[in-house]
């Protein structure tokens, strides 16, 4: 008989069970003279690590690469369409847990 599975409540709970492995430069590079006009900056809700955060006092979007889960969200989501994107180098970024 299989055991029956749990479902997490909060996306929180599902982020612990992925692993990263960091690369040394970041593989998400938005143009912050477009961030700095953009309207609802979209990028910064979209994305389920919270890897965008808007700095007020520096007039600056912060970026948490390390934490990205490779989804494409944002790039998608991105009203200038000028946000930088790849995957991180080879061997590097994310590896998901399946079950
Ligand atoms: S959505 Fe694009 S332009 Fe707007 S803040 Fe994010 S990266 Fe910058
Ligand atoms: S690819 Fe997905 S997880 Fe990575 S920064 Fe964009 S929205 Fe966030």
């Amino acid at each position: 008989m299989s055991e029956k599975k749990t479902i997490p409540e909060h996306i929180d709970d599902k982020l612990f069970t992925v692993k990263y492995k960091c690369d040394e430069t970041t593989h998400l590079t938005p143009e912050q003279d477009n961030c700095k006009a953009c309207n609802d900056r979209p990028c910064t809700t979209v994305c389920p690590a919270n890897v965008y955060e808007w700095d007020e006092t520096q007039a600056k979007l912060l970026v948490g690469f390390e934490n990205c889960l490779e989804c494409g969200a944002c790039r998608v989501v991105c009203p200038a369409g000028t946000l930088g994107w790849k995957y991180p180098k080879s061997g590097c970024g994310v590896t998901f847990k399946y079950g």
